[in-house]
């Protein structure tokens, strides 16, 4: 698999100050912001620092402290977010996933009754 990764992608950018972000939590290996098109009353992306294009790579090639760094953040995440009553995750994956932005973010979906899991009308 080739994980060659475009460091002109928007959340690379987000991550060296070029764009602003809505900062939900950040520490040494993540950061954690509202996405710019909410698709539920909450919608957060949490994104490694590194230079990961997808879960998969990150999942191979991500140290032990960045693997901690990233989960620690969607603990905050979700403590902060107060999704008590429940969310989803998602990992958007290369083109069969409909992955739009090629660094590795995990969708925090919550705040209301979510649909089905997959709806392959689309
Ligand atoms: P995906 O389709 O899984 O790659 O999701 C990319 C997500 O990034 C979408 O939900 C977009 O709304 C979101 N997004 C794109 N640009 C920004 C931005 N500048 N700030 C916050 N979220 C963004």
């Amino acid at each position: 698999m080739d994980f060659t990764y475009d460091p002109q992608n928007i959340f690379a950018r987000i991550l060296r100050g070029e764009i602003p972000n809505k900062t939900v939590f950040e520490n040494d290996h993540a950061l954690a912001f509202h996405d710019i098109a909410p698709q539920a009353p909450i919608h957060v992306l949490v994104i490694p620092k590194g230079a990961y294009v997808s879960l998969d790579h990150f999942a191979r090639d991500a140290s032990a402290d960045e693997h901690f760094g990233f989960m620690q953040a969607v603990a905050e995440v979700c403590r902060i977010a107060g999704v008590d009553a429940g969310f989803r995750a998602i990992s958007n994956t290369r083109a069969h996933g409909r992955q739009d932005v090629p660094h590795y973010h995990l969708h925090i979906l919550g705040g209301r009754q979510l649909g089905l899991m997959l709806d392959d009308a689309g």
